[in-house]
């Protein structure tokens, strides 16, 4: 099948490019359903823009590089906090309720933003909000081709150049070829043990990318979530968020005694930046202790109305979080790393591009600020569109046969990689630890059955390699054999 565009993904970034693409012809794969299956739908916090009277993009930018540690792209930077008003304004011209309040955008505040600067969507439900209303205006756009059920498994190149994918959809195998392919494949989550992400954030897009030879950056840069709700059946893969906005309205973490241990490890405690908070549970962890977050007091009757997706989330599990604190365990959350990409969202490949948290714009630096992911697909997602709409039509070589779909990664080498990344190559790193897991990858590596299985090792084997690499501690690379840096 030929098309103008081929975009691989249907989360936030996939679905921005492919809008902004009309007239030319785009086709949009996705795993299981469009706009349902990526880690957008889960967004609880929101987005970031400069929107409040006294904000500034400027400032936004500023905030944006200190949580970064400056290792971000300035120029990036720049260019994603001065579009972020528009862009929202944009969203909410596609049909997405913002709160709101008699001044307009109601503007939430998050820890190491300088300003009240988030908007959300019902509350605590705002990347479901924002995927229905981009979902519904894809679906009914013309020159948007739909893939439900399609997974992209291998990238097709010639004197290298790619010029399209070949999928497994549930007809079997399909190639698809274009101008320019779009990876919008999302995160990396499905490789750790515990993480936020959906099954569908299992590197595979990175993977094929890697595969095709192109050049990847800050894959040691991965953020973990201080508190996702550890659930009664202690199963690993992705569990509930427990958001940030509970400790800013005062929830506090114990330990089984009942004790705040935060206040000894920094002066804000619960409110310090989200890895220090995150270090803290996992150390906390490691002393076989037990971590709870108690929102009885702070929160307690208005939990169902403030919270409504975590007081949903508890009550799964068994927990009424009014009156009993909700157990915790840290979590992989967001890849600051990934396919490297220049300002117009190019990767070293001619023909593939990559947007979102597939790509590596150097947006976030060494570390992510809160509610500047979704912005990120949706600005540079945009962007990204209206230059490929631009793109001169060429002849295109035609996909001889389809290649072979790679098989299935086997829960053997799933769960290994999850549990190898998660001791060495998570929260506390060290040179020891990498090692290991160097070797255990190695080994794991011979008895790879199938081209999915070596992928996936390999995108393991790229973080535990950066993470090796980067010898000193700094922003989400903890390392505990090293020094801490502060750059800027
Ligand atoms: C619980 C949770 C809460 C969050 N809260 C916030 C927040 O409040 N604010 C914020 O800014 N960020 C938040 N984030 C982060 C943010 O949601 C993500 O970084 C962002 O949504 C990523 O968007 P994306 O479009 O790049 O990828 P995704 O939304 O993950 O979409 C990836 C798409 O790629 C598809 N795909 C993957 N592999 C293949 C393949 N091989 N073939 C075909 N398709 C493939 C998937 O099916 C999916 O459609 C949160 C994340 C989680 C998990």
């Amino acid at each position: 099948m030929q098309f103008d565009l081929i975009v691989i993904g249907s989360g936030i970034a996939g679905l921005c490019t492919a809008l902004a693409a009309a007239p030319r012809r785009v086709a949009v794969l996705t795993r299981q359903e469009l706009a349902a299956d990526g880690a957008s739908r889960w967004a609880q916090g929101g987005i970031a823009a400069a929107l409040g009277a006294g904000d500034s993009a400027a400032a936004h930018a500023r905030d944006t590089m200190v949580a970064g540690n400056h290792l971000n792209d300035a120029a990036a930077v720049q260019a994603l906090t001065a579009a972020a008003a528009a862009a929202v304004r944009w969203l909410a011209a596609q049909g997405v309720g913002f709160d709101s309040d008699e001044h307009g955008f109601r503007l939430g505040r998050e820890a190491a933003h300088s300003q009240s600067r988030i908007v959300h969507a019902h509350g605590d439900a705002t990347g479901a909000v924002v995927m229905r209303a981009l979902g519904a205006v894809a679906r009914a756009a013309g020159h948007i081709q739909i893939f439900e059920q399609h997974r992209a498994t291998r990238l097709l190149s010639r004197d290298g150049r790619v010029y399209g994918v070949a999928a497994q959809g549930p007809q079997g195998p399909a190639a698809f070829t274009a101008q320019a392919t779009v990876l919008a494949s999302g995160g990396i989550g499905a490789l750790y043990r515990y993480t936020t992400n959906p099954d569908t954030a299992d590197a595979s897009g990175l993977a094929l990318a890697l595969q095709a030879g192109a050049a990847v950056s800050d894959m040691e840069f991965v953020q973990f979530h201080p508190t996702a709700l550890r659930t009664r059946d202690g199963r690993s893969g992705q569990l509930p968020l427990l958001t940030e906005a509970l400790r800013g309205a005062g929830a506090v973490l114990v330990n089984s005694a009942g004790r705040r241990f935060l206040c000894a490890v920094a002066r804000e405690a619960e409110l310090a930046p989200r890895d220090v908070v995150a270090r803290a549970v996992w150390q906390e962890l490691e002393r076989g202790e037990s971590v709870y977050l108690d929102a009885t007091r702070a929160v307690g009757e208005d939990f169902p109305q403030r919270f409504p997706t975590v007081f949903a989330a508890c009550a799964a599990e068994g927990i009424d979080p009014r009156r009993q604190p909700i157990p915790v365990v840290p979590a992989q959350h967001y890849h600051m790393g990934g396919v490297r990409v220049d300002a117009g969202a190019a990767t070293s490949l001619p023909g593939l591009y990559a947007v979102g948290e597939a790509a590596c714009s150097g947006v976030h630096g060494a570390n992510r600020l809160a509610s500047n992911s979704l912005l990120e697909g949706l600005v540079f997602g945009r962007a990204l569109g209206a230059r490929l709409a631009q793109l001169p039509r060429t002849v295109l070589p035609a996909a001889a046969a389809i290649p072979d779909a790679g098989g299935e990664v086997g829960s053997g080498i799933a769960g290994a990689v999850r549990d190898l990344l998660w001791r060495h190559a998570g929260l506390v790193r060290d040179a020891a630890g990498l090692a290991a897991a160097q070797r255990e990858l190695q080994a794991l590596a011979q008895s790879a059955a199938n081209q999915a299985e070596r992928d996936r090792l390999c995108v393991a084997a790229e973080i535990v390699a950066a993470a090796t690499r980067r010898g000193a501690s700094i922003g989400a690379h903890y390392r505990c054999d090293a020094v801490q840096v502060r750059a800027g």
